[in-house]
């Protein structure tokens, strides 16, 4: 496969990984702070990230790479609010999208057929993550802090499954 192409998946499986590890960041600051539906949302989110880092694993086995993994930065811990970690999120989300794009974009150039077909997947999985990301921002912004909003929006999210 394209040189470039395998530098930028393998890249993107430090990408997915560090996913996993800010959702699992943000669980802990749920934990923290008892709401245990939105951090059962983090915690199944964090593994949700780690299948697409597999997904990229194996695609680029298949193709006769070995990933390199990268070193993945210590994720922020601390947010003022659910608020300010969704939104949070919602940017994660955003700046990973850009990234799928611009391999894809890659794939292309590179007339590397094959991943661009397995990139398009992703690019499917990014309008839900960002749909259902940027939703529960918005349900956060109408609640302004009403403890009975957050506490209703708490078991909504915990019946994730
Ligand atoms: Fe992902
Ligand atoms: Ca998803």
């Amino acid at each position: 496969m394209s040189e470039k192409v395998f530098k930028a998946l393998n890249e993107q499986v430090g990408k997915e990984i560090f996913s996993a590890y800010l959702y699992l960041s943000m669980a802990t600051y749920f934990d923290s702070i008892d709401l245990l539906g939105f951090a059962r949302w983090m915690k199944i989110q964090a593994k949700e990230e780690l299948g697409h880092a597999m997904k990229i694993y194996e695609f680029l086995y298949e193709r006769g790479s070995r990933v390199e993994l990268p070193a993945i930065e210590k994720p922020k811990n601390t947010w003022n609010s659910p608020l300010e970690a969704f939104e949070a999120a919602l940017e994660h989300e955003k700046f990973i999208t850009k990234s799928i794009n611009t391999i894809f974009e890659l794939a292309k150039e590179e007339k590397d057929y094959a991943a661009e077909q397995f990139l398009s997947w992703f690019i499917k999985e990014q309008v839900e993550e960002e749909a259902q990301t940027g939703l529960i921002v918005r349900k956060l912004e109408k609640l302004q802090d009403s403890p009975t909003g957050l506490y209703m929006l708490d078991r909504e999210l915990g019946s994730r499954e």
